[in-house]
């Protein structure tokens, strides 16, 4: 059915629930606008989903998801603003295995750990 044609996309999805919301809005408050803004709506995600122009459609899309960060930006979009991973180093401690002297790296904090050692596979407790 939409071979060849556009489908859906972000934009549609969009369109499609606001016109859903005016629907339900509608059966509250009875405001005809909400009924015809729902069926315009419908329209242009339908007319757009069998859309044959895929560029036009693309940067109609391309234009709302740039509005959608505007209006989302820096605080839910997919937390690129965010702080990278810390360093290696941030809240590990180094340790020496007593059996075989080897360098362990131990969390910070996490209290009284049994670590087991990888390299001569043997246990020890440490307070860290
Ligand atoms: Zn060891």
């Amino acid at each position: 059915m939409f071979n060849g044609r556009y489908g859906m996309d972000e934009l549609g999805r969009f369109m499609l629930i606001v016109s859903a919301v005016c629907l339900v809005l509608n059966l509250f408050i009875h405001i005809r606008i909400l009924w015809v803004a729902a069926i315009i709506l419908l329209i242009l995600v339908y007319s757009r989903a069998f859309s044959r122009f895929y560029d036009k459609r693309r940067a109609e899309n391309m234009k709302y998801l740039e509005m959608k960060n505007k209006f989302t930006g820096g605080r839910t979009s997919g937390g690129f603003a965010k702080p990278g991973p810390k360093p290696k180093n941030d809240g590990k401690r180094v340790l020496i295995c007593p059996y075989c002297k080897e360098k362990l790296r131990v969390p910070v904090g996490a209290g009284t750990i049994k670590i087991n050692c990888p390299h001569c596979h043997k246990q020890f407790e440490e307070t860290v």
